[in-house]
C-alpha cells in the first residue's frame, strides 16, 4: 500500500452561527467546505445557550463531508487548526463524555448581576490588572460559575473530580482527540477573565475569587504548536491538530496584522476591531481589551506571546439574524442589501442594536435593543436600513476609541465576516468613518488564519509573509457622498444609544 504525502490542511472553524469545515491546499487556496448552521437556544430574556453535543455531531459532519466532497483521505491532510467563538463554555463528565448542561454563550447575560456585585464590592479594577479585561457577563467565568452551581444545585450526586470545564476548542478537541487531551490555547484562555495575561496561567486568585476548582482547567498551551492527534477511529488516520485560536485572533492572524499598527475588522454575530500591540502588552485608556493575540512554541520549551487591543460589540450580524429569525422582516440576510439601497435614508428611524447590552466602548450589561424616532410614515425598508446602519455607527464608535488610544490615527479598515459580504454595509462604512475600507476576496478569514497556523506549526508551509501575500483584496469602499450626512446622523444615533443605556437596572 503506498501512502500519499499529506498536500492539505483542515480547518474547523466553529463559530457562534453555524459550523465549518474547510479544506485548503499547499497554495492556500480552497479545496473544499461545507457549513452546518447552529440552533440558537433562548431558554429566557438574555440568555443564550448551544447544544454542545451538536457541535461536536456537526463538526464532525463537516469534516466527513468537507474530506468526501473532494474525495481526500485523511492520512493525505497535514493537520488541522481549530479556531472557535470565544468564551462559550460548559462542564462535561470525562467518564461519560457527556455535558452536565447546554453551553452558556458569550453573549448570555444571566450573571449580569454577579458581575454589578463584584464591580460595587471592587473588584473591577483587579481584574483589568490581571486579565487585560473589563468585568462583564461577556467573559467564561462567571458562566462556569453558574454552571457549577447548577450542577449542584440539581445534579448533586455528581464527582466534581470527573467534570472538566473548557470552552469550544477544549470541548471538540477533547472529543478530536478521544477523550486523551484536555487543553486550549492562550488567545482563548485570555477570554474567560481567569487567565492571568502576563504569567500566561491560570490565576489563582481569580479561580477563588470565582469558585473554580484548578483542576477542572484545561492546560494552556501555545495558538501554535503540537495540541495532540486526532483518534484514528474518527477518520480512518490520526491526523496532528497543531494550531488552536479564537475566532478574532484567527481572523487577526490571516489579515497578515503581526506587527503594531496593523489591525481588522470582522462583522460576524458580533464585529470585533482587533489590533496588534506585537511583544507589548497594552492597557487601553478607553475601555478596549487588552487580550493574546496568539503564542508560538519556541525551542525548549520557550513561549513567543504576541498581544492586541480589542473592541467587542456584541450584536451586529445577530441583529440581522433577529430580523429574519425573530420578527421575520425579512427572509435571508443578503436581501438587506437590497432592501436599504431602495431608499434614501432612514426616514429619522435610529436603532440601537444592544440585544446582549453594549461592549465596547459603553460596557453596559443593561442596555437593550430599541428603534428610536418612528413616525407613520416608517416602513419596513427603513427598519432594515437602521439596522444596517447601526453597525456601521457602533464600529465608529470603537474606532475613535481605538485612535483616543493609539499614536496615529487608523488610516485603512480591512474587514472580513459573513455581514462584510454587504456592500450597503461597507460602502456606509467607509462613508461613516471617512477612511476606505478594504474587503479580501476570501472573506472567511477566521478559517483561513487557523490553517495558515496549523500549516505552519507542521512546517507543510514555511513562510507565513508570503503566504499572507497570496489572499488578494476583493473590493475597497472609499468614503463617497454619503459621508458627511452619514457622519451628521452619527450624533443622532450616539443619542438613541443614550436612551436605550442601563434599561434592565
Ligand atoms: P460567526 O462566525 O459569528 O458565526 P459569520 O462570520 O459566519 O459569523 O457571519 C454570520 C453573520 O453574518 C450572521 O449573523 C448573519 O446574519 C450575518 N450576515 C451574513 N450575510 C450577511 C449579509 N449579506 N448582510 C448582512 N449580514 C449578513
Amino acid at each position: 500500500m503506498t501512502t500519499k504525502k499529506p498536500q492539505y490542511v483542515l480547518s474547523l472553524d466553529l463559530g457562534t452561527t453555524g459550523n465549518r469545515a474547510i479544506l485548503f491546499n499547499s497554495e492556500g487556496n480552497v479545496v473544499s467546505q461545507e457549513y452546518k448552521e447552529l440552533t440558537q437556544h433562548y431558554p429566557q430574556p438574555g440568555w443564550l445557550e448551544h447544544d454542545p453535543e451538536q457541535i461536536w455531531r456537526d463538526t464532525r459532519l463537516v469534516m466527513y463531508e468537507a474530506l468526501g466532497d473532494a474525495d481526500i483521505s485523511a492520512s493525505q491532510v497535514a493537520a488541522i487548526g481549530l479556531t472557535v467563538q470565544r468564551e462559550t463554555c460548559l462542564l462535561w463528565d470525562k467518564t461519560t463524555g457527556k455535558p452536565l448542561h447546554n453551553a452558556i454563550v458569550w453573549q448570555d447575560r444571566r450573571t449580569s448581576a454577579v458581575c454589578r456585585e463584584l464591580i460595587e464590592q471592587g473588584y473591577a479594577q483587579k481584574v483589568q490588572e490581571h486579565t487585560g479585561l473589563v468585568l462583564d457577563a461577556y467573559f467564561s467565568a462567571t458562566k462556569l460559575a453558574w454552571l457549577l452551581d447548577w450542577v449542584r444545585q440539581n445534579q448533586p450526586d455528581t464527582n466534581l473530580d470527573n467534570v472538566l470545564a473548557g470552552t469550544i476548542d477544549t470541548w471538540v478537541l477533547w472529543n478530536l482527540t478521544g477523550g486523551q487531551v484536555h487543553a486550549t490555547d492562550h488567545s482563548n484562555a485570555s477570554r474567560t477573565m481567569l487567565m492571568n495575561l502576563a504569567k500566561g496561567d491560570w490565576d489563582t486568585e481569580l479561580l477563588d475569587l470565582f469558585g473554580i476548582p484548578a483542576q477542572m482547567m484545561p492546560q494552556i498551551k501555545p495558538s501554535m504548536g503540537m495540541f495532540g492527534n486526532t483518534d484514528p477511529d474518527l477518520l480512518g488516520a490520526s491526523i496532528p491538530i497543531t494550531a488552536i485560536f479564537g475566532d478574532q485572533q484567527a481572523a487577526l492572524f490571516a489579515h497578515g496584522c503581526d506587527r503594531p499598527g496593523l489591525l481588522k475588522c470582522t462583522y460576524g454575530t458580533g464585529c470585533f476591531l482587533v489590533a496588534q500591540t506585537g511583544k507589548e502588552m497594552t492597557r487601553s485608556q478607553n475601555r478596549l481589551l487588552s487580550t493574546v493575540a496568539w503564542s508560538k512554541a519556541g525551542p525548549e520549551g520557550a513561549i513567543d506571546t504576541n498581544y492586541a487591543l480589542e473592541g467587542a460589540m456584541f450584536t451586529t450580524g445577530a441583529c440581522i439574524q433577529w430580523l429574519r429569525d425573530g420578527i421575520k422582516l425579512i427572509n435571508s440576510a443578503p436581501e438587506t442589501d437590497a432592501l436599504a439601497r431602495q431608499l434614501e435614508d432612514t426616514n429619522g428611524v435610529y436603532f440601537v442594536p444592544a440585544l446582549s447590552g453594549l461592549g465596547a466602548p459603553h460596557w453596559d450589561m443593561s442596555a437593550r435593543g430599541a428603534f428610536l424616532g418612528i413616525t407613520g410614515g416608517v416602513q419596513r425598508e427603513h427598519m432594515v436600513r437602521a439596522v444596517l446602519e447601526s453597525i456601521a455607527y457602533q464600529v465608529k464608535e470603537v474606532v475613535d476609541a481605538m485612535n483616543k488610544d493609539g499614536d496615529t490615527a487608523i488610516a485603512r479598515l480591512k474587514v472580513d465576516g459573513g455581514a462584510s459580504q454587504n456592500d450597503f454595509l461597507m460602502q456606509f462604512q467607509a462613508d461613516v468613518l471617512g477612511i476606505p475600507v478594504e474587503r479580501p476576496a476570501f472573506i472567511d478569514a477566521t478559517a483561513q488564519g487557523a490553517a495558515f497556523g496549523a500549516g505552519l506549526a507542521v512546517g507543510f508551509w514555511e513562510d507565513y509573509d508570503q503566504l499572507v501575500a497570496t489572499s488578494k483584496v476583493g473590493k475597497v469602499f472609499e468614503p463617497g457622498e454619503g459621508a458627511a450626512t452619514a457622519q451628521g446622523n452619527f450624533v443622532m444615533w450616539q443619542k438613541a444609544v443614550e436612551r436605550a443605556k442601563q434599561w434592565t437596572d
